[in-house]
């Protein structure tokens, strides 16, 4: 199981970010702690992707985290206030390469999935035919959370004509949608925009840490602090530094 981590505060370096804490995404990837059914390790790659005045850049790669020398060589160099970044622990069966790490981008939104779609592929070809042909094919790799992305990209796109607040309710939206087709999934996602970050907790653990000065959201503490608050299970995040709301997922019509 991948784990995340979006932060929105003071600029720091995006290095820092990743190593920071006594258990800092980077130990994540070799020594989590609350791994469940599956993975042990996330050492199939990982990606973060950091905002600088109102641009979007990424840097992704399959190799294991803490054999990366961009980290230290490059990644140290880049500061920014909103980050998100994720390490992979492949899905049996899923590609091992660049293009299935997260985060998953367009020019506004960066997006990470832990967790898996049950009965993958069979099960969610209803789904798929949901998504423009286009974004089908450009798909940065065939696995479960690149479908995910490009459905969530879609429903982002049509959010205008949802109720509610428009991202919450597309999140929402998929949620409800995969859990039609392929129960059981796992669908724990983390968005950020720059500005916000949200989160759903469907299946594996979330945490978040929010003051006046940052927001972190993780899928295990980066420390001991006991600033850090569990999000229950089945639950919508949205945070940003001074802002945090919780709610629970309304249970899907279908
Ligand atoms: N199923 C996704 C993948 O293979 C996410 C894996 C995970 O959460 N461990 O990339």
């Amino acid at each position: 199981m991948c784990r995340h981590l979006g932060y929105l505060g003071p600029p720091r370096s995006v290095r820092d970010l990743l190593q920071g804490g006594t258990h800092s995404l980077v130990k994540q990837s070799w020594a989590p702690r609350e791994m469940r059914k599956g993975g042990v390790i996330n050492a199939d790659g990982f990606g973060v992707s950091w905002w600088t005045a109102g641009q979007l850049g990424r840097y992704r790669s399959s190799t294991p985290i803490w054999s990366d020398p961009t980290v230290e060589e490059t990644l140290s160099h880049i500061r920014s206030g909103s980050v998100l970044a994720a390490v992979r622990s492949a899905t049996e069966g899923m590609a091992v390469e660049v293009g299935a790490c997260a985060p998953f981008v367009d020019t506004t939104y960066a997006f990470s999935h832990n967790g898996v779609l049950t009965g993958w592929p069979s099960s969610v070809a209803a789904l798929a035919q949901e998504v423009p042909t286009a974004a089908l094919l450009t798909m940065s790799a065939p696995t479960d959370s690149a479908l995910l992305w490009a459905l969530l990209r879609h429903r982002l796109q049509d959010a205008s004509s949802l109720t509610g607040t428009s991202v919450e309710a597309a999140l929402t939206t998929v949620i409800h949608d995969v859990e039609a087709v392929a129960p059981g999934s796992r669908l724990n996602f983390l968005l950020g925009d720059g500005n916000e970050l949200w989160a759903s907790t469907w299946g594996h653990t979330l945490y978040v840490l929010v003051d006046e000065l940052q927001a972190l959201v993780a899928s295990e503490p980066l420390d001991d602090s006991p600033q850090w608050e569990q999000v229950p299970d089945r639950h919508l995040v949205c945070a940003r530094p001074g802002h945090l709301i919780i709610t629970p997922i309304p249970m899907g019509e279908r």
